[in-house]
């Protein structure tokens, strides 16, 4: 550690400092409660920022801080390539930005417990319980960072979807690396001040965070994506103890906790079991069908036209939107909303199903359709929506996929057997509109477009639902 300097004013004191961290931390709690809802999104995010901004302030007032150069250097880096990232980015792209992100978070914390190794002669007089902490971060950081570049990866179809296992061996090789990792660390706070065994161990986790997260398939992603998230808060807030830093512990264990409880919520939803994920044996472990699969399925497609699919619309009493990914992609919300008017002008009910992985984000659909001003009371989550179906003329699934394949009841061998579905086929009708018959994220065949009950609308979805709602006019 670098000796304080000894004149310090007031504004340099510990106690200032730590009144400036508190006001930074309760800003942070301010702004997650604007999160909560999409109108008060954009004014949470600004209240953390505002936080954000003061508790920099106040780190850069430590009087021990003293490398303005390098400082200069990473604010200069960081500005150039996250300001322009963050404005450019479409909104579909998002979770690869969150993932990258996030694994940035954890590559710094397990840099910074490297840093804190080397200046303190490996923890040579360092308290336990800071030793301990610091060695905690730099192996959560460390697989959270190397685990969100494979989901970033995985997202950005850079790597396969598909889950890429040692198979039966994977949950020993896991095992194997947990516990090398845990015992490089222990052997550390043991006194050990060997540069090695702290690499070997930060090398440990690098590889577990690749095999935790390469086994995991395109639909089981979001889960393990709040895991990560939930890891680097977690790492972020034994940084925080280890540098004695109020507002890092408080932020790190905010994102500790929301990840963990978003983690649960994705787990409950995909019907997974979170010990499962980190033991890396999870997703139907069977063979997947891959995209080449397409179009080799022995049934039937129906085709039709937005002018037979107004007619069937305009004569229903009742109508289900199924929104997924493809409307993102397509953009289609505000004309979905303008096909929902136009059908109720006819006096036809329509109403939202919204799944809970449907997108590539939690809460993409409610994001985009609050967007579009969707009534907040039209959007039926999946629990709520499912016993519906039965009652249902129509379901319009637009560029949903994954989220209604019903091989995630029917096909035990299925990446996605066991997550539960919009169960789109107990209505009378389903007319599904996407551009092609090519698999969604998870990368599998959909027997919902096989079913005789279903009928496809060939095109983007944005121009296919705008047709329907200029032939609804004619009729
Ligand atoms: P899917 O990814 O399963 O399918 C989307 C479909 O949209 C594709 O089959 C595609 O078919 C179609 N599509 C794409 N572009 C357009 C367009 N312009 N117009 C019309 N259709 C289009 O989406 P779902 O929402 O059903 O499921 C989400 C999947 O993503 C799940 O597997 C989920 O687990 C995973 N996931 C979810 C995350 C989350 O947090 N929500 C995070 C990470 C992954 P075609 O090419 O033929 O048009």
């Amino acid at each position: 550690m670098i000796a304080p300097p000894l004149a310090t004013s007031w504004v340099q004191s510990q106690s200032f400092r730590d009144v400036l961290y508190i006001i930074a931390f309760s800003l942070f709690i301010q702004g997650l409660r604007g999160l909560a809802g999409p109108t008060t999104a954009v004014r949470g995010n600004r209240i953390a920022a505002v936080g954000m901004a003061i508790a920099v302030i106040a780190t850069f007032l430590n009087p021990q801080e003293g490398n303005w150069g390098l400082i200069a250097l990473g604010i200069a880096l960081g500005t150039a390539v996250g300001v322009p990232a963050a404005r450019q980015v479409k909104m579909t792209a998002m979770p690869q930005m969150v993932a990258l992100f996030n694994g940035v978070g954890g590559g710094a914390v397990f840099l910074i417990s490297w840093a804190e190794f080397r200046l303190t002669g490996g923890f040579a007089h360092t308290a336990t319980y800071i030793t301990v902490f610091s060695l905690f971060a730099a192996i959560v950081g460390s697989v959270s960072f190397w685990g969100s570049n494979i989901a970033f990866g995985k997202l950005q179809e850079i790597i396969p979807g598909r889950p890429i296992s040692f198979g039966s061996a994977q949950q020993i090789v896991n095992l194997v690396l947990v516990i090398l990792a845990v015992a490089a660390g222990a052997d550390i706070a043991a006194g050990d001040q060997s540069e090695a065994i702290f690499i070997g161990m930060l090398l440990c986790a690098a590889l577990l965070g690749n095999a935790v997260v390469l086994p995991i398939g395109g639909a089981d992603m979001p889960v393990v994506i709040s895991m990560l998230n939930a890891f680097t808060g977690l790492s972020a807030a034994a940084t925080g103890i280890a540098l004695n830093n109020p507002a890092l512990i408080v932020a790190g264990m905010i994102v500790g906790a929301s990840g963990s409880i978003l983690t649960n919520l994705m787990a409950v939803a995909m019907n997974r079991s979170i010990p499962a994920i980190i033991a890396g044996g999870f997703g139907g472990g069977g063979a997947v069908a891959g995209a080449e699969g397409a179009g080799e399925h022995a049934g039937t497609v129906r085709s039709t036209t937005a002018a037979d699919a107004a007619i069937q619309l305009a004569y229903s009493n009742r109508v289900v939107i199924v929104p997924g990914y493809g409307m993102a992609v397509a953009q289609a919300q505000h004309a979905v909303r303008e096909l929902t008017k136009e059908l109720e002008k006819r006096g036809v009910e329509v109403s939202y199903a919204i799944h809970p992985v449907a997108g590539r984000m939690p809460g993409h659909m409610n994001v985009l359709l609050a967007e579009a001003d969707v009534p907040y009371d039209q959007l039926k989550e999946m629990d709520e929506a499912n016993p519906e179906f039965a009652r249902t003329d129509v379901s319009l699934v637009i560029g949903a996929n994954d989220v209604t394949n019903p091989a995630a009841k029917n096909t035990p061998s299925s990446p996605i057997y066991g997550m539960p579905i919009l169960e789109v086929a107990d209505s009378h009708s389903v007319i599904v509109i996407k551009r092609s018959m090519n698999p969604g994220f998870a990368g599998i065949e959909n027997e919902l477009y096989y079913d005789p009950k279903t009928e496809m609308l060939f095109g983007d979805a944005k121009s296919a639902v705008s047709e329907i709602t200029a032939e609804l006019a004619q009729i």
